[in-house]
């Protein structure tokens, strides 16, 4: 394929920026006309399926979560109508939306050595995807996770109705950013300052044996003042792109900071690159793709749509280190991350979790029906141990 020059027609800014500010620290003034480099645009020669593959993933791990939701609702439902509901099993992997437990069973596992026998799966979960953003930035949040698949439709939906985002200005952004910093460093410090016997005590407790009742009664029950805050996540979800994530959910922070230990990064060939500005408009994460050699932020979801939006042959890759070679074929070869090479790894780390979890009968919370009989449709009424 013989290489093509042409101008490439900018793009319209999807995303408004009510800053006025020059860009710095991860905001980008999008308003602004994109830079021009005059550099030759070597056409990529494939086209780029990475969009394709991660909703596809996202699609079937949000269709896993129905699934084991329905099945967890029905499993309540035998329990609240004493019996007269089908039985199902209880669903393990519910324990997923227990992050709280999955840490507090991580720390009860390094100081005790031995694996916890209450909601385990909540660890094994926690760990998998933990170790997940460890190799592959935080790719759960934008591969995985349902509230980020969530997040996302709500953005491009609200992009497709009002035909932009808004972007906030830096001082509001900033420290909003911290909120989940927050967040997470309340519940390390909570769980760092309990002992295993204390971990132990509270996860055996009533209340921790159906916490996860407790968190599905949540939702169910929801007051007046749950049901206000909620579709006010929502409308700003759909201004803003992944409100959630971005300032609160204090889960994508640790991943975030996790992914700070990861070898694989979006990575920009300046001499491949025309400056055309399209990967920094199209990054959720308002992220300068456009400007850095590599993106160590901890904002960084590994979604690829900044891949994407390239339109330079080897100008951006997620990838390992590349090697110092003359040619940019050289420089990535075997060393770029496909799209299909972050779906294998996040299989093996989940299936391979789950499947360890489930080969040595540590998996599922094993608990006897009669305790659940009693357990199950009291749980509104179980408080705090501590409290
Ligand atoms: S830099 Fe690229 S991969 Fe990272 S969040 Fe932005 S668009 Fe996604
Ligand atoms: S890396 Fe970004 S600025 Fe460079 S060519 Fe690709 S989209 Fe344009």
């Amino acid at each position: 394929m013989s290489p093509q020059s042409e101008t490439e027609p900018l793009a319209d800014a999807k995303s408004v920026d009510l800053s006025g500010a020059s860009p710095i620290g991860g905001s980008r003034n999008l308003g602004k006309p994109a830079r021009r480099s005059g550099k030759k645009l070597i056409r990529r020669q494939f086209q780029d399926r990475s969009q394709w593959v991660r909703h596809s993933v996202q699609a079937i791990f949000a269709m896993l979560n129905l699934w084991i939701g329905i099945q967890f609702i029905l499993w309540t439902r035998y329990y609240e109508t004493a019996g007269k509901s089908p039985y199902v099993s209880r669903p393990a992997g519910v324990e997923g939306w227990l992050p709280i437990a999955g840490m507090m069973n991580t720390k009860f596992l390094i100081e005790t050595r031995s694996i916890p026998q209450i909601h385990p799966a909540a660890m094994f979960l926690f760990l998998a995807f933990l170790l997940s953003s460890i190799l592959l930035k935080k790719a759960f949040c934008s591969w995985l996770c349902p509230i980020g698949t969530l997040s996302e439709l709500l953005w491009k939906t609200g992009q497709k109705l009002l035909g932009r985002n808004i972007q906030l200005p830096k001082w509001l952004d900033l420290p909003l950013r911290c909120l989940k910093y927050v967040l997470l460093g309340f519940f390390a410090y909570v769980i760092g300052s309990m002992s295993a016997a204390a971990l132990a005590d509270f996860l055996h407790s009533p209340y921790g044996l159906v916490a996860d009742v407790k968190m599905l009664n949540f939702f169910r029950d929801l007051g007046e003042t749950g049901i206000i805050v909620i579709a006010l996540l929502f409308a700003l979800s759909l201004l803003i792109r992944n409100f959630w994530c971005r300032y609160l959910c204090p889960y994508g922070a640790l991943m975030g900071l996790a992914s700070l230990l990861s070898p694989a990064k979006i990575r920009r060939d300046a001499a491949a690159c025309i400056d055309c500005g399209k990967c920094a408009r199209a990054c959720p994460a308002n992220l300068h793709v456009d400007r850095l050699v590599q993106i160590r932020s901890v904002e960084c979801a590994a979604c690829m749509e900044c891949i994407a939006a390239c339109p330079a042959q080897n100008a951006l890759q997620f990838s390992l280190p590349p090697r110092r070679a003359a040619e940019a074929n050289d420089r990535w070869r075997s060393l770029v991350i496909t799209p299909m090479a972050v779906t294998l790894v996040l299989a093996c780390m989940f299936f391979g979790f789950v499947g360890y979890a489930k080969a040595t009968g540590h998996w599922k919370t094993n608990l006897s029906r009669s305790l659940y009989m009693e357990l199950v449709p009291n749980a509104n009424q179980l408080s705090h141990p501590g409290m």
